[in-house]
């Protein structure tokens, strides 16, 4: 069936017509940095040699087996193939990174020509994509979500320019936990002829579909997710970015070889085959979710509490300072998010067990000001 729809867009692009007659299709080659377009991407011996056994002389490892001293499978094949299952994505449209931080990076780095290209993101939102921007001296078009936190999309059009190569959109949004609607994220995708980068680390956690389902129809989308959060392996550092093949290959010519370890691979190959226990913990977060919701919203001590598809709560106060203190000297950390024009006095509070939620909603009621 995907494989049909594939074919049939594939078909329309190279006939010139129908299909994309609406748009302009976008160059992929003409977005890649031109040092990375002709990149010579490392390789090892070891990507020759398809078999399994064999006396491997190539590498410099030490020959002793402790279980780790081979080096892991630089595309991390068997994960893929689990990962494709799970995802619903072929695994040559997927490259994983040492949590969704590393690729991040490794797609300004790719895209964005330093000193030349911008890119947009919206405020707020998740910090790293600013830092990775400033560490790869990249612009950044900062323009403020709407009022009821959704990216304002007139304004952006009117900032994108010959230059912007990456539009960053985080859906759920971090730290609003608002959800964009994939309509629009496709209409973006048609428009603009640059990358478009949905992120979508919270995407576990809300009922609606996943930008996942662009890819077929959209060569510039990114579609970026991780295991940090819903599936609870941020210690592990796996995060996955889904995209066209091209998108793919180039990621994968710049990524370092051995970006993730074998201790990762084989942990997480392990971890994903309790698929039940994964929905299990979505379902018990989304209900504590609603709990905390309704029971912060009954306390005397913010102004709003906001509707979440994720799994926090941004909830607002003018005494947010003094709010975030009390909680620390409980032994309670949240998160401040005062970020000033679209939330002024925000906490960013994380659903934790519901042993935690008890004691933070305990704490929050014996609050005198
Ligand atoms: N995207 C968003 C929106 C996030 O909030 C986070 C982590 N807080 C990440 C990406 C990075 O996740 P990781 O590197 O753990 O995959």
């Amino acid at each position: 069936m995907r494989e049909t729809i594939l074919k049939k867009i594939v078909i329309a692009s190279n006939d010139s017509c129908s299909y994309f007659d609406t748009f302009k299709e976008v160059s992929i080659e003409k977005l890649v940095r031109p040092n990375i377009q002709h990149l010579q991407a490392y390789s090892c011996a070891r990507d020759e040699y398809k078999g399994k056994e064999a006396i491997f002389l190539d590498a410099n490892e030490n020959p002793y087996d402790n279980g780790y001293n081979r080096y892991p499978d630089p595309l991390q094949q068997e994960l893929k193939a689990v990962l494709s299952q799970i995802k619903n994505v072929p695994t040559d449209q997927m490259i994983l990174g040492n949590g969704s931080d590393e690729l991040i990076d490794l797609i300004i780095r790719s895209f964005c020509e330093p000193a030349q290209d911008n890119m947009i993101v919206f405020s707020p939102g998740y910090a790293m994509y600013e830092v990775s921007a400033a560490i790869n001296n990249i612009a950044v078009k900062k323009i403020n979500l709407t009022a009821d936190f959704l990216p304002d999309w007139q304004t952006m059009w009117q900032k994108v320019d010959e230059h912007t190569k990456i539009i960053f959109l985080c859906t759920p949004n971090n730290p609003t936990g608002k959800l964009i609607p994939l309509e629009q994220i496709e209409q973006v995708c048609r428009k603009f002829q640059g990358l478009v980068l949905v992120d979508e680390a919270y995407i576990d956690f809300t009922d609606e579909p996943s930008a996942i389902h662009l890819l077929e129809r959209n060569k510039n989308v990114l579609v970026l997710q991780t295991l940090s959060k819903a599936w609870g392996m941020a210690g592990l550092r796996l995060g996955m970015c889904f995209s066209n093949p091209k998108v793919i290959n180039i990621l994968n010519a710049v990524k370092p070889p051995y970006n993730i370890s074998s201790l990762t691979q084989s942990t997480v190959i392990e971890l994903l085959q309790d698929y039940d226990g994964f929905k299990q913990k979505c379902l018990r977060l989304k209900s504590e979710r609603q709990r905390l919701l309704t029971e912060l919203s009954t306390l005397d001590l913010f102004e709003t509490v906001y509707d979440s598809d994720a799994n926090f709560i941004l909830a607002i106060t003018d005494k947010c300072r003094e709010i975030y203190t009390y909680l620390i000297d409980q032994q309670i950390v949240v998160r401040l998010r005062d970020i000033p024009p679209v939330i002024s006095g925000g906490i960013r509070i994380t659903v934790g067990t519901e042993e935690e939620n008890n004691d933070l909603l305990k704490a929050l009621k014996n609050y005198t000001a």
